[in-house]
């Protein structure tokens, strides 16, 4: 007796304790992989000659024996040699299950059954025995690999006269576990969950005496149907069978493309992102099909980095099975391909933005960053495609907008101003984010690292400006306020010189666009605060400084206590320069350097 990996074990007993209320779900997952392994064969008796198999004898077959409560599920696949029984059977896979060891252990076994797909091991939640005898193609012996559960499991030499796989599974001897002997009960979970299924499943016929088989899946791949024969149940079942997801999609796109070019594809928007999504382990692509049989599990070329979460299938009649991964970066067809589902997912992604609001919120919540991202990283060339998708929170409306509706909304305006920082509600006491609403201006309030980067490497959408409204270059105040503030600023040339050489920064001044507060923080040139602080945090960092503008309220008692101290106490306004300084950094979020300097500051000001 082998010991099965610690991992698998972990699965196992979830699958054998398992109160996962679908466990049906068993035989599609069984059914899946035969399906696999006779496109493997199907797939590599196509690309090379000297392997010949009648492919209209490719079937999974299906048998019942009450006697020993066995359900039998054999398919003539490619097989498994006693190594592949060994790695393949004794570890978890290396696909979509391993994963569930790194995800949120505080998960149940629903949500790692529905999120990943079990594979085969979930054949242990109806079986008390499970033993798959294989025979490898082209291979002279068969192996019989058997387990009852955690305990370990055995491979011993086998007989079976053809290449294949033969899956026997002993139901579990309760009662609730009778139904899996059950002939009709298991064509309707054919029916159910594997009629997509491009090989024929067979089942003995039902009351026939001379045991015929019959098939029971309808063999026409969901993408080659037509749209009209087809309900939303088929279309979400068939995803989360595919792609592993328990949630239903937000939608999908079934593009039958006729004419020049001819191609089906299925494609679906998750209602959320995976769990890896964001990492760089992810892995784009679609599924790729050339007349119905499987050639690549992942074509990465078909997608756009950009929209690399829609998941689906392609599949062409104008591409050879033969086709390398090198060959397919280039090939024109796919090339063609890839550019029409594009412009499918992105039409579907402004219709849901028009027809279905809270479906599109949901899509942006999952993937607004991804949209920002392709934006950023093609430098701004892909942001014709892109813009329109784009959502942002507006101070007006207190919710997310897209940036065409902040824009129509704000047409009078010049420019279209923006705030960053850390949370809505802190962005919002901003000085100059909190006068500007004053003014009833409108202002995308930005809390991503990225959003910032985003308009900087967009500069307009259509013939507006962005603008920082934390930048020195906002242009908003009358002529007349503009004519007051030069001559204050000019009367106190001397006063805010002292401040800026004791503070050594870009510059000191009086503003009138400040409503309440003293003091904010403003820069010059092309880098923000919020630039500085998401470019510190990265690792190897450059000393990125944002050229510092501390703004003082004109309207503000303040300016008479300087202007005081610049008469009687220089040196009092060098200590009041500071903290005034320090708290245009506190409210901006930076740190102050010489904390211990500046509460000593206030507590001498405090004790007088
Ligand atoms: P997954 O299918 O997600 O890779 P499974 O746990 O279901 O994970 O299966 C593990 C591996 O065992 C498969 O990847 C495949 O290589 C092999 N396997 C399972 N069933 C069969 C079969 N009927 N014929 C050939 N190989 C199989």
């Amino acid at each position: 007796m082998k010991e099965f990996k610690a991992e698998s074990k972990r699965l196992m007993e979830l699958m054998i304790n398992s109160i996962y209320t679908n466990k049906e779900i068993f035989l599609r997952e069984i059914i899946s992989n035969a399906s696999d392994a006779i496109d493997k064969l199907h797939y590599k008796s196509l690309t090379d000659k000297k392997i010949k198999v009648n492919k209209d004898e490719f079937a999974i077959i299906i048998k019942i024996d009450k006697n020993k409560r066995a359900l039998i599920i054999s398919d003539n696949g490619i097989g498994m040699t006693k190594e592949e029984l060994e790695t393949n059977l004794g570890t978890i896979a290396k696909s979509g299950s391993l994963e569930f060891k790194n995800a949120n252990k505080k998960q149940t076994d629903i949500d790692i059954i529905g999120q990943f797909g079990v594979g085969f091991y979930s054949a242990f939640m109806v079986s008390s025995k499970v033993e798959v005898i294989s025979k490898a193609f082209n291979a002279s012996e068969a192996y019989a690999w058997s387990s009852s559960g955690i305990e370990g499991y055995t491979i011993k030499k086998a007989n079976k006269e053809d290449y294949g796989t033969d899956i026997i599974l002993t139901i579990k001897d309760e009662e609730e576990y009778n139904k899996y002997l059950n002939d009709t009960e298991i064509r309707n979970l054919i029916k159910k969950y594997s009629d997509y299924i491009t090989y024929p499943i067979k089942m003995e016929c039902n009351n026939a005496k001379d045991k015929k088989l019959e098939t029971i899946n309808s063999l026409v791949p969901l993408w080659k149907r037509n749209k009209s024969d087809i309900s939303l149940d088929e279309y979400n079942t068939f995803y989360s069978d595919k792609f592993f997801d328990y949630e239903k999609p937000l939608s999908h796109i079934h593009i039958k493309a006729e004419g020049l070019l001819e191609y089906n594809s299925l494609l679906y928007i998750p209602s959320s992102a995976s769990y890896d999504y964001y990492t760089k382990d992810y892995e784009k692509g679609l599924q790729l099909y050339s007349n119905g049989v499987l050639i690549m599990e992942k074509c990465a070329d078909l997608i756009p980095d950009y929209f690399s979460f829609v998941k689906g299938v392609v599949d062409s009649s104008d591409l050879s099975l033969n086709i390398s991964r090198e060959m397919l970066q280039q090939n024109k067809v796919l090339k063609t391909i890839q550019s029409n589902i594009e412009k499918h997912i992105k039409d579907e992604l402004l219709t849901l933005q028009k027809e279905k609001k809270e479906d599109y919120l949901k899509f942006w919540d999952a993937f607004g960053l991804q949209i920002k991202a392709g934006i950023y990283n093609s430098f701004g060339m892909d942001k014709d495609k892109l813009e329109d998708l784009l959502m942002f929170y507006s101070s007006k409306k207190d919710k997310l907008v897209t940036l065409n509706e902040y824009y129509t909304n704000n047409k009078k305006e010049k420019d279209l101003y923006y705030a960053c920082g850390s949370s809505i509600e802190q962005v919002k006491t901003l000085p100059q984010v909190e006068a500007l609403m004053g003014k009833d201006k409108d202002i995308l309030l930005c809390t991503n690292y990225l959003d910032e980067f985003v308009f900087k490497i967009m500069l307009k959408y259509k013939d507006k400006d962005f603008k920082n409204v934390c930048s020195d270059n906002i242009d908003i105040d009358t002529d007349e306020e503009k004519e007051e503030l030069k001559t204050l600023n000019e009367k106190s040339k001397d006063l805010l010189a002292i401040m800026k050489n004791e503070l050594n920064i870009e510059d000191v001044k009086f503003t009138s666009r400040l409503k309440n507060h003293p003091v904010c923080l403003s820069t010059k040139g092309e880098i923000s605060v919020e630039m500085e602080k998401t470019m510190k945090s990265m690792p190897a960092s450059e000393n990125v400084n944002a050229q510092k503008i501390l703004e003082i309220n004109s309207h503000h008692p303040i300016v008479k206590k300087l202007e005081n101290l610049y008469k009687k106490d220089p040196e009092e306004l060098k200590k009041y320069s500071k903290i005034l300084y320090a708290q245009a950094r506190l409210i901006e979020g930076l740190p102050v350097e010489n904390s211990t300097e500046i509460t000593d500051l206030i507590c001498d000001l405090l004790s007088k």
